[in-house]
């Protein structure tokens, strides 16, 4: 029996294979990060530091091929949570060969004050566990393991979760976020949309909006967002909802 913890960059996984490992539970557990060739580079900095403090290898998986080269795949129509090819090319189809047959364990971080399955593996040899859920572990003791050990990811002081910079689960103001943080990335992120004047067709990464005409209306964006931000950053992470995490939990747990 093989014991995995996949690590997604994002808190939950993390504070997981902190808790674990100091409780002393299942020494000879496999750490594996599942990467996309597109996340952020302080997901990157955060999986050497967790690393680091495990004192274990945590194994990068990949798809064999970056986002390019899947999108021409299909047929250039980008992903979207309907449509939501990439999850399942680039994050779970490594981790079921990673495992393959083996009959695995895989520890998941989901927390006893959620109520959500999210978009895990169903192939039969691999039987996810809680152990948040077991011991009744909530977000609060995430943010004290974290604080105590490797640090909160500081992405989170303007995104609510890791995985790809593009991702089309990320609010408005995460986009904006991304524009004034990473602008070379946001740059790279519009090339992706396309818009076929004749037909009048267009595709983007939020539905009804081009990431340009985002910017053009930052200015309401971010009023909304700073009516959010009375609180400090940390505070500001309890406030979001669990709801919309649910569809991302293997790519930001
Ligand atoms: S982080 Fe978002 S864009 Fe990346 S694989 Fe997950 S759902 Fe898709």
């Amino acid at each position: 029996m093989r014991h995995v913890l996949g690590i997604s960059g994002g808190k939950d996984s993390a504070a997981l294979a902190i808790y674990l490992k100091e409780q002393g539970r299942a020494p000879d557990i496999e750490y594996f990060f599942t990467d996309t060739g597109a996340e952020l580079q302080e997901v990157y900095d955060f999986v050497d530091r967790l690393e680091a403090y495990l004192g274990k290898e945590i194994k990068r998986l990949n798809s064999g091929a970056d986002f390019d080269h899947h999108l021409v795949r299909f047929n250039g129509f980008l992903p979207s949570a309907r449509q939501r090819w990439c999850t399942r090319v680039m994050k779970l189809e490594p981790f079921e060969k990673f495992v393959g047959d083996d009959p695995v364990i895989s520890y998941i971080g989901i927390r006893a004050d959620e109520d959500r399955e999210g978009y895990l593996s169903h192939k039969p040899n691999i039987k996810a566990v809680f152990p948040f859920v077991e011991d009744g572990l909530v977000r609060e003791d995430v943010f004290r393991i974290l604080k105590e050990t490797v640090g909160i990811p500081k992405y989170y002081q303007w995104r609510s979760r890791s995985g790809c910079y593009f991702c089309f689960f990320q609010r408005r103001d995460e986009w904006v976020g991304l524009h004034d943080r990473h602008p070379e990335l946001f740059r790279q992120a519009m090339e992706y949309e396309k818009f076929n004047d004749l037909t009048g067709e267009r595709y983007t990464w939020i539905q009804g909006i081009s990431l340009e005409e985002l910017i053009e209306r930052r200015s309401s964006i971010s009023s909304k967002a700073n009516c959010r931000t009375t609180r400090t950053w940390e505070d500001r992470l309890f406030d979001v909802d669990d709801e919309e995490d649910q569809a991302c939990l293997i790519c930001s747990l």
